[in-house]
């Protein structure tokens, strides 16, 4: 396909960036703003030897889950991929991409979408599966007697409003063409800025704080940053807020080193602060020193202008305080959903030890460890654990330890050196998914469930087939849309011990 040729299209997936794909002379097609079921004519832009970008240059019929974007920014932000494909449709998609991830990296044979009641009613021959073997032997013997290797493959959990729901924003902020400050985001791979207003997946009242800085701006003559010249003040604005608590944070990161912020420009920036803490709900303001060429948000020193140096929000029963620098889950109403699956998948009655790795700053720990004999975090971020340590005592929570290290490192060592042992591992690994040797290791150490949350369905699925193939039966997958309107889908799953039961197929 020569550049520039038309063509036309039908779109049939997306991918993880959000691209539409269809197939044209045996070559895969990706178009940018494209939905599942258009009919395009599309411009080839881009030409590889196995596949070619297009560009969209007319909807001949289009897909009849493609809507109309809310937010005007959409395509140009990109931050939204599939806001042009309608919730549902967006929710299915998900569904599908983490069957066929299942299905062809992890070879299994996954049951239809359902409860695993539903999924044991397809089983052959119920009769080959004595009940009196314990429930989760006789299980993943009802799946198998059906021809399936899950007990049940759950409907992803979405949002009933998949909007506004997340509780961090960092906007960078830079003059435009007229030399007016604006705040939104960067358009495209370029350094230039497009004006961003009443962002549909972030908090709404953020647009107050936007609105009331800039304005501020204007008024003192506070220039925006410039990133050629390395001139100019305001750098990003960054707001986090307790979806529990309604508190609320504003960061200003300022391009300047701490020691050289004036008097003049600090009462300036106090007046402001005043300001600031007027809006409902908002405890903390605080600037960010960040002098450097770069494009990381923060610099290293904070400083608390006006409340207190945290916020609260709660998840569940658990308190937990969140710095401007802390990671914290980014959907609060999604994550409950989330992690009150991992907790029922756990199975726990107060007497068991409970692994977490890839805790961060303990979220799901300090959750477990309410119903767990003993719970043992291992994290590789040090401030992540100084985080899950002070969010432990701020609940009271005495039975939770905290280990700072590589989980691959760290949880060979304890099993070779103090033959650690566990009842429950739950982990929650990056994109990447597991080292062979922590998936070894658990293996080794043969809890009754492992509990894998995953944000990628692909490495889960290879790590999943790994634990498979030594004593663990995959019960149960369910998908949660952490981040409606993007590609990305999380899972949490539950892996149970064999027993060493026969099955009779
Ligand atoms: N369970 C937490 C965070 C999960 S994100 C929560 O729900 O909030 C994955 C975490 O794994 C991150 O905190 C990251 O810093 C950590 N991490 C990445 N690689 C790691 C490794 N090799 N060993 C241990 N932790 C790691």
């Amino acid at each position: 396909m020569e550049k520039n040729t038309i063509i036309e299209l039908k779109i049939e997936d997306y991918t993880t960036e959000g691209f539409g794909v269809g197939h044209a002379e045996g070559m895969a097609v990706f178009v940018k703003d494209a939905v599942i079921g258009d009919e395009l004519k599309v411009k080839i832009v881009k030409n590889k030897k196995t596949y070619a970008y297009g560009r969209i240059e007319e909807i001949l019929r289009p897909g009849a889950d493609r809507v109309a974007a809310p937010c005007p920014s959409a395509r140009a932000c990109g931050g939204c991929q599939l806001q042009m494909t309608a919730y549902p449709a967006q929710l299915r998609w998900k569904e599908d991409k983490v069957r066929n991830c299942l299905q062809r990296i992890g070879g299994f044979k996954v049951p239809p979408t359902g409860e695993p009641a539903e999924a044991s009613k397809n089983a052959a021959d119920t009769q080959t599966c004595p009940a009196s073997e314990g429930a989760a032997d006789t299980q993943a013997c009802l799946a198998e007697a059906g021809g399936y290797d899950l007990d049940a493959f759950l409907p992803v959990i979405g949002m009933e409003e998949p909007w506004h729901y997340r509780n961090k924003a960092q906007l960078p902020v830079r003059a435009d063409k007229e030399g007016r400050p604006v705040a939104g985001f960067f358009a495209g791979r370029t350094h230039s800025i497009i004006e961003q207003k009443d962002c549909r997946i972030g908090q709404k009242d953020n647009q107050e704080v936007v609105d009331l800085v800039l304005g501020w701006m204007q008024q003192q003559k506070i220039a925006a940053y410039n990133e050629t010249t390395g001139s100019g003040l305001i750098r990003h604005i960054c707001m986090r807020s307790g979806y529990a608590t309604g508190e609320r944070m504003v960061i200003l990161v300022l391009n300047r080193r701490e020691s050289v912020l004036g008097k003049h420009l600090g009462r300036k920036l106090e007046a402001l602060a005043d300001q600031l803490m007027k809006l409902e709900g908002m405890t903390s303001v605080i600037l960010n020193y960040n002098a450097e060429k770069t494009n990381v948000i923060y610099g290293r020193s904070f400083e608390t202008l006006r409340g207190r140096d945290v916020i609260e929000d709660t998840i569940g029963e658990v308190r937990y305080q969140i710095s401007a620098r802390s990671f914290y889950q980014v959907n609060p109403i999604q994550t409950q959903k989330l992690y009150a699956a991992a907790l029922e998948y756990a199975g726990l009655t107060g007497k068991e030890k409970v692994w977490d790795l890839y805790c961060g700053i303990g979220t799901i720990s300090l959750f477990l460890a309410q119903k767990a004999k003993e719970v043992y975090g291992v994290e590789i971020v040090p401030e992540a654990i100084e985080d899950a340590r002070k969010n432990a005592a701020l609940n009271g929570i005495t039975n939770a330890q905290f280990y700072v290290g590589k989980a691959e490192e760290v949880l060979p060592k304890l099993r070779r050196e103090q033959g650690i042992e566990a009842d429950v591992i739950v982990i929650d690994p990056p994109r990447k998914g597991c080292e062979e040797i922590v998936l070894q290791t658990m293996l080794d150490m043969a809890p009754e469930r492992i509990v894998y949350v995953s944000c990628d369905p692909a490495t889960m699925a290879r790590d999943l087939k790994i634990l498979c193939g030594g004593d663990y039966h995959l019960s149960r997958v369910q998908p949660v849309d952490m981040f409606p309107h993007t590609t990305s889908v999380e899972n949490v799953c539950l892996l149970t011990k064999k027993h060493g039961m026969e099955i009779k197929g």
